[in-house]
């Protein structure tokens, strides 16, 4: 797949994982002026509208958290000398500056800069991991969070299991029969919305198991060759998605009437007739459904 932008990923944040233990280190990044905290408040993040009519994310300095820092610090990172950490305020937010608004990051996407937004989908994984995981559930006993927040740890004294941040592996695939390809539209989705097929892989399968299976379960069709195209973080809350394209071994399409509701073979000419009569809306720009649909096009199809 060719190199471009990946939405929620930026490889240019250094996750700093060899300081994550070092507690003299952290306490110091946490009170630098310097060092900014992505605010997490129900999986919205506090945006600023600026003059230009753009947005940007507010990050907070630790004096904007009024003293108290989060007793539980997640640490995201380093970039350009500035340490980057994740507060979960949803249970006391702090006044934020005037002409700030609690946003989903989903929602300002077009507007944010592209390492804003893997820093804010970063904070949002984190935080909802911490908050769902506040128990073992091994015994039952509280967890704490360790090493910089990337470990909670059972306080059970016969337990002390570690616990580690999820990522839901999920596969999504462009399936293809010669030149056309098959979008999918899902029951609760809008008349005209299509996409590729997708799914979360099971105990057991390897990915090309659970693109076959996926396929055959929602669409009814058979797929032979199943390639890999690339991968997103699509931390919302925690999946990772796996892109494939896969070579259809039938056409016949049967629909399972419970997550799909209708789908149909387009020719790169149907795409773009149907796109610009508005009969068909593609998968959203920050997708790798879209990457794959639009790969295939530039591809000829
Ligand atoms: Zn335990």
């Amino acid at each position: 797949m060719p190199q471009r932008i990946i939405h929620y990923a930026d490889d240019t944040i250094d996750r700093a994982a060899m300081r994550r233990e070092d507690r003299t280190w952290l306490d110091e990044r946490l009170r630098a002026g310097t060092t900014r905290f992505v605010a997490v408040a129900s999986g919205r993040h506090p945006i600023v509208d600026t003059d230009s009519g753009l947005r940007r994310p507010c990050y907070l300095r630790a004096n904007d958290l009024e003293g108290s820092l989060p007793g539980e610090p997640i640490l995201l990172g380093m970039r350009e000398d500035v340490a980057y950490f994740a507060a979960d305020v949803t249970d006391a937010p702090p006044s934020f500056p005037a002409g700030t608004t609690l946003r989903k990051l989903r929602d300002v996407i077009t507007d944010l800069g592209h390492t804003d937004s893997a820093i804010l989908a970063y904070a949002n994984a984190l935080v909802h991991w911490h908050r769902t995981h506040r128990f073992c559930g091994a015994c039952g006993k509280c967890t704490t969070s360790v090493r910089g927040g990337h470990v909670r740890r059972c306080a059970g004294a016969a337990c002390r299991r570690e616990h580690f941040p999820r990522t839901d592996p999920a596969v999504i695939t462009l399936v293809v029969d010669g030149g056309r390809c098959l979008l999918a539209r899902r029951r609760d989705w809008a008349p005209g919305r299509r996409s590729t097929v997708a799914g979360f892989v099971e105990p057991g399968e390897t990915l090309e198991h659970t693109v076959a299976r996926e396929v055959f379960e929602e669409v009814g069709v058979r797929v032979g060759e199943v390639r890999y195209r690339g991968s997103q973080p699509w931390p919302f809350p925690q999946s990772l998605m796996l892109g494939f394209r896969a070579t259809a071994e039938s056409a016949d399409i049967t629909v399972d009437g419970d997550e799909i509701a209708e789908a149909d073979w387009y020719t790169p000419e149907r795409i773009r007739a149907d796109t610009a009569s508005g009969a068909l809306i593609l998968p959203p720009f920050d997708s790798i459904s879209r990457r794959l649909v639009n790969d295939w096009l530039a591809e000829g199809g």
